[in-house]
């Protein structure tokens, strides 16, 4: 099949010799994708890595595989042929693909496993897989993702979209339950007041998934003007924070009558923002740190939690029950697909992903959100 091969660090590569990958297992389903978005990590793993994926000659603890391997975990597609156990989903089918690869997902690969002690880890016992010690995704080292042309995965992976759902706004469910999950994180009731401290990708999407949640307001913080903009037509209030001596006591201001916000969602990762999600909160306030932080220690005063008994927790991507909560809001209308349309920067075919995907944002971070990979061609 056509498509990108990751083989580490500055090394990405289209090839349209790669193996196609093929029904095994009772419980498999192969799905021929439409659209894959290129994701922060992806950029990552290109620019730094290998992170997530194996080190070049190393195997993935849950399925034995090595480098190369397709990118791509955010993605929608049509169930192209299903495995003789499956019953969740047919051929023809227009689904999304929860990425995720923990203990249970072992036993898929088990044959190609070295390790072939079968035993949960603590994480996936109590039922948190997201936080799982092995967690690995589709696409970033378990097996091939949808950077090519087909995905074979587990059915209890996949999740069938609305017809009312266009495939390349159903590739923006996986980065939407991200946020969602962080959403989550902070027992959100409708009504109550969130504050995003940054206007990324990651943060867009947490300005919708507080729109699936209904929150009451909210209020994105953002120091890039063309950010903002997106923010505000989303639906968010926008802060600049460089244009105040004391950016924080201005946020608060926002809400006298409760002295700050119910949560707020650190989708920066630096000390400012870290500072500024706890400080704004009012009391009892949850602050979830969203962000991918670089392993570096920063300051932090235990009392600014106490005083006020507020919270601060950290979100792990996500789990299956988030992608179908998504669904839901979008065919609710509480996440419009108007919006979701504003976060599709672009779409490319395979052949012209590196240049036309990866590289633009790469250098253009400002003006892009999301680039879509078509790897079937634009007009699947
Ligand atoms: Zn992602
Ligand atoms: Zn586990």
């Amino acid at each position: 099949m056509k498509g990108l091969l990751y083989y580490g660090k500055e090394q990405l590569r289209y090839s349209e010799e790669i193996e196609e990958p093929q029904l095994k297992n009772p419980n498999d389903v192969k799905v021929k994708i439409a659209y894959c978005g290129i994701c922060g990590t992806d950029l990552h793993e290109y620019l730094d890595g290998p992170i997530f994926f194996p080190a070049p000659n190393c195997k993935s603890e849950i399925s034995g595989k090595e480098l190369p391997l397709c990118p791509g975990h955010e993605f929608s597609g049509v169930v192209d042929s299903v495995g003789s156990g499956v019953t969740r989903v047919k051929p023809g089918d227009r689904v999304v693909v929860e990425a995720t690869s923990h203990c249970s997902d072992r036993e898929r690969y088990k044959e190609d496993l070295v390790n072939k002690d079968m035993s949960f880890c603590a994480a996936c016992k109590v039922e948190k897989p997201n936080c799982c010690k092995r967690l690995s995704f589709v696409g970033l080292g378990t097996d091939h993702g949808a950077f090519g042309q087909y995905v074979v995965y587990g059915e209890d992976h996949m999740l069938k979209i609305p017809d009312n759902l266009p495939l390349d706004l159903a590739a923006l469910v996986e980065p939407l339950a991200v946020a969602w999950h962080a959403v989550n994180c902070a027992n959100f009731s409708p009504g109550q007041t969130a504050v995003v401290l940054g206007g990324g990708p990651i943060g867009l999407c947490t300005i919708l998934a507080l729109k699936g949640h209904q929150a009451g307001r909210i209020v994105c913080s953002e120091p890039a003007a063309i950010r903002r903009e997106l923010a505000e037509k989303l639906g968010a209030e926008t802060f600049n924070p460089m244009d105040y001596d004391d950016p924080i006591l201005n946020l608060k201001n926002m809400l006298p009558e409760t002295e700050g916000f119910t949560a707020s969602f650190d989708c920066s990762g630096i000390q400012k923002t870290f500072d500024t999600s706890i400080d704004v909160l009012g009391p009892g306030g949850t602050a979830v740190n969203v962000a991918i932080w670089p392993n570096v220690p920063i300051q932090f005063v235990p009392m600014c939690l106490t005083y006020q008994e507020k919270r601060s927790t950290g979100s792990m991507c996500y789990v299956t029950k988030d992608f179908q909560e998504v669904i839901d809001a979008i065919g609710k209308g509480l996440i419009d697909q108007e919006s979701m349309k504003l976060l599709i920067t672009g779409k490319v075919e395979a052949k012209d992903a590196i240049e036309g995907g990866f590289m633009q944002l790469i250098n253009h971070k400002e003006t892009n959100v999301k680039i879509m990979i078509a790897p079937n061609g634009l007009d699947m």
